[in-house]
């Protein structure tokens, strides 16, 4: 393994990011947080494991990127008010979600 190369699991989450797609291996569908009933305390953001890195902060919200989250699920662990729910039926995320999703630092 080279100097710079990341360990695998963050390597899959860059592949992720890359081809925008979700790992046909999960079974778990993926959550998402009910917004009307979130308050904001990052908690869930601090709980999601490197490896999937599926949660970001929009300044107003907080919400799942689906195609990187694998429904395993710590955030629910940590949510204090039980507002992340499965989401069977998500839709691809468009680009202004995807644009606030950061690449490990290892890879620019
Ligand atoms: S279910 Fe797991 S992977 Fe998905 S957002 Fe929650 S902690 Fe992250
Ligand atoms: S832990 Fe729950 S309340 Fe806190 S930001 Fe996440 S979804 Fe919102």
């Amino acid at each position: 393994m080279s100097e710079n190369a990341l360990p695998a699991d963050r390597s899959a989450r860059s592949e992720r990011i890359a081809a925008r797609t979700r790992n046909s291996d999960w079974r778990k569908p993926p959550r998402r947080i009910e917004t009307a009933e979130c308050i904001t305390c990052d908690s869930c953001l601090r709980g999601c494991p490197a490896e999937f890195g599926a949660i970001v902060d929009r300044g107003l919200d907080v919400v799942i990127i689906p195609e990187l989250c694998s429904g395993c699920p710590a955030c629910v662990l940590e949510c204090p008010v039980d507002c992340i729910y499965v989401d069977e039926d998500w839709s691809p995320s468009d680009d202004s979600l995807w644009n606030l999703v950061e690449f490990p630092a290892e890879t620019r």
